[in-house]
């Protein structure tokens, strides 16, 4: 059993004080921790790496945050984690990239004693990982795919069925399935029952996926959808999206078409998003603060720190294919405009766009 050591300075095993074979799973106070996030899709893995480096530092820890560069991203990737095993960090916390290509790296850091905690994305295909840090991605599409059913109630102007399309996430990524089936759970009943009608027919995940979570990628895929089934006065009324930088795409498409504003789902609360849910375009999205992520993320580092356990609120919903992860599931909350001052009262930047509308 573990030895529970607030600061421990010693070594593993070290001077525990007579000689017990008590194992002592703690690292000493001050040891270098490794982030590895991927590339910046979006504004929540910009402002992550501020944070680890902050909150790192301040738990004083010394903090070793990198970004992989958007080319070569997961062979950058793999090198950069493997760099922190190398240089003996105790703790590597991960956004991957790739989900499925890191089982070799966790492999190695779990080889070299360091605990590896997979955040936001889960690290598939390896019963090396430890700990799952993330938002209930589950639960986020269940909101997304609720917030289209009312926002197309509210402002499509008819009544069903409604014209919609479905967009996903890159494939790469394991949220993008967990996004698209939560929304999905919501959105078949009423695709079954006619009160929706995915007018192109595209309602499998890989023919709704977003390459690398890029808006280039979701313009032209709404730009093709578009031309093809929505020729002279067929009506889009509303589109399933994953985030927040793909539903600003899907919109300008919409909009250069002539096809006005349907009602579009989104996730992240980025700046402009929110700004243009405020102005009524942009239907809905979703807090996921990424302060409370990457505190909980601290917080696991300081319980692994101490020969403790980390904390978790979750031991079934995530399978990587190789082990159930011990997860931590954190709870996204819904925004559209007639709630999205209640639902930022804790993000003060968010809060005062929101207001700036008043
Ligand atoms: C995150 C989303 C983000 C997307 C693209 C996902 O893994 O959970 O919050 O929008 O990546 O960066």
């Amino acid at each position: 059993t573990a030895l529970a050591l607030t600061g421990c300075s010693g070594e593993r095993g070290g001077d525990t004080g007579g000689g017990t074979d008590e194992e002592v799973t703690g690292f000493e106070a001050g040891s270098t921790i490794g982030v590895a996030l991927p590339d910046k899709t979006s504004e929540n893995w910009v402002l992550a790496g501020q944070l680890f480096t902050d909150g790192l530092e301040e738990a004083g820890y010394k903090a070793d945050v990198q970004y992989a560069p958007a080319s070569n991203t997961v062979a950058e990737q793999q090198n950069q984690i493997q760099t922190m095993v190398t240089n003996g960090a105790k703790v590597i916390i991960i956004g991957a990239k790739d989900g499925k290509q890191l089982a070799t790296q966790v492999q190695a850091a779990k080889d070299a004693g360091a605990y590896v905690i997979a955040y936001d994305r889960l690290i598939e295909n390896t019963d090396a990982l430890d700990y799952y840090v993330a938002f209930d991605n589950f639960k986020v599409g269940n909101l997304q795919g609720q917030a289209l059913l009312d926002g197309l109630a509210e402002r499509a102007g008819h009544e069903a069925p409604y014209n919609i399309e479905l967009f996903s996430g890159s494939p790469d990524d394991a949220n993008s399935a967990v996004f698209f089936d939560g929304a999905m759970e919501v959105l078949q009943p009423a695709i079954d029952d006619g009160t929706l009608n995915v007018v192109s027919g595209q309602t499998e995940i890989a023919q709704t996926a977003t390459e690398g979570w890029l808006a280039e990628n979701a313009q032209n895929r709404m730009d093709t959808l578009l031309t093809g089934s929505y020729g002279g006065d067929v009506v889009l009324d509303g589109v399933l999206s994953p985030n927040d930088t793909l539903a600003r795409a899907i919109l300008t498409a919409a909009q250069q078409a002539g096809k006005g504003v349907p009602v579009v789902t989104g996730q992240d609360s980025e700046v402009e998003s929110v700004k243009s849910i405020m102005e009524g375009i942009q239907y809905s999205t979703i807090n996921k603060d990424t302060a409370l992520l990457v505190e909980q993320a601290i917080k696991m580092v300081g319980q692994l720190q101490k020969g403790e356990e980390a904390e978790v609120n979750d031991t079934e919903s995530y399978d990587n294919g190789s082990k159930v992860v011990p997860s931590y599931l954190l709870d996204p909350v819904i925004v559209t405009k007639e709630n999205a001052a209640e639902a930022y009262a804790n993000v003060p930047t968010l809060l005062e766009i929101v207001e700036s509308y008043k």
